[in-house]
């Protein structure tokens, strides 16, 4: 299925198998990247070094055998689906001891990996929902309206409205008297579409939430539209775009897409900015590995910040799941703790459950001097 929600992810996390371990493969699948040839021959690659891993761990018999499976049904997926795959990325799940297998189409690459673990490793898709915002644009000129949805890299045409405002003001009439009477109406006419213009896209907003809102019209009529939209418009419009309602929808949506990358970036440096400015007063924040892991433990987190493609081994405790940089025992319920090959991802599971936000910033940051990891806290203690 299409990665689309946060929803899917939760889910996907909820299954947990006492007995056996759960194969996570990601593959980057970037045809305008990559040819057919090097993307079957980067999945081959991956299922072999995955092959030479579990010969090397040391398990019982049956838990080898149930990701051995695991790695025969990736192989036999990927030679029939690959081709005909035309998405960026692909992440498959499979525990096959317990018969469980899920699968993502992802809009963007990611890196190629496979684990053998406890449960789903599901920080890459955690990563490419959170790049991503629900965008409505929107393009109107005197004839038509046009409204788009625009998440994940796609578009969709929701609406268009076509009205037809007239523009010219017809000659004659008494000493221009008539014309003038005209042009009144004609404005009058003109108001009263772009009201209902944005009526309409308060409507859509309250049935489909999105996160930012881009429009596209001539120039001269911003001042006189923008007023016109709900509080709640105003506040999540982000660009005017140069896009016109006569434009395709992949025109609108490469220019969106376009923006969207640029507001991203500039509202990464805000949170990091944030973020720096409270950990040096002192306040409602922490940063560092141990410290934020620590922070996690406690409960105290409120939004989780980390540096994208930033890994690290880690240490669990079994009973409690606190999560631990190196503690061999953990120190709330004396229980030896277990290895983890990215306490990091764990830590995005662990503040998901918790209700926590988690931001992904991409380097380089001034987050890299703080240990490429923070948080800003609910409360301290
Ligand atoms: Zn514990």
């Amino acid at each position: 299925m299409k990665l689309s929600s946060r929803d899917q992810i939760e889910n996907l996390s909820k299954f947990k198998s006492e007995s056996f371990l759960t194969t996570s493969f990601y593959l980057k699948t970037d045809k305008s990247n990559m040819t057919k040839k090097e993307i079957a021959l980067s999945s081959k690659n991956l299922l072999s070094s995955g092959r030479s891993q579990l010969d090397q761990m040391e398990m019982n018999k049956e838990k080898k055998e149930s990701i051995s499976r695991d790695l025969e049904k990736i192989g036999l997926f990927c030679s029939r689906r690959l081709s005909s795959h035309n998405f960026s990325g692909l992440a498959i799940f499979s525990c096959s001891g317990q018969d469980f297998w899920e699968f993502f189409s992802l809009p963007t690459s990611p890196r190629n990996r496979i684990i053998f673990d406890q449960n789903s490793y599901v920080r890459p898709l955690s990563a490419i929902l959170d790049q991503h915002h629900r965008i409505f644009a929107i393009t109107f000129d005197r004839r038509e309206a046009k409204w788009y949805d625009i998440f994940m890299g796609e578009i969709s045409l929701l609406e268009n409205l076509i009205e037809d405002v007239p523009s010219k003001v017809r000659e004659g009439g008494w000493e221009g008297y008539e014309s003038k009477r005209i042009e009144r109406h004609v404005a009058t006419h003109l108001h009263d579409y772009f009201k209902k213009i944005a009526k309409r896209t308060f409507e859509l907003f309250k049935k489909n939430h999105f996160d930012w809102l881009f429009l596209g019209c001539r120039e001269k009529y911003r001042s006189d539209f923008e007023p016109l939209l709900h509080p709640y418009l105003k506040s999540r419009l982000k660009e005017w775009i140069k896009a016109m309602p006569s434009d395709s929808p992949s025109a609108v949506l490469k220019e969106s897409l376009g923006l969207e990358k640029k507001l991203k970036k500039g509202e990464e440096g805000e949170i990091v900015h944030a973020l720096v400015s409270e950990l040096e007063k002192g306040g409602l924040a922490t940063s560092g590995l141990k410290r934020t892991l620590g922070s996690l433990n406690r409960g105290e987190v409120k939004t989780l910040i980390i540096t994208r493609n930033f890994y690290k081994p880690g240490r669990i405790c079994p009973k409690c799941h606190f999560l631990f940089v190196d503690e061999l025992r953990c120190p709330s319920c004396k229980r030896k703790t277990d290895l983890l090959m990215d306490v990091i991802d764990e830590a995005v599971e662990e503040a998901m459950d918790k209700n926590c936000q988690v931001r992904h910033i991409i380097p380089p940051t001034k987050l890299d001097r703080y240990g490429k990891i923070g948080a800003f806290l609910r409360y301290k203690t």
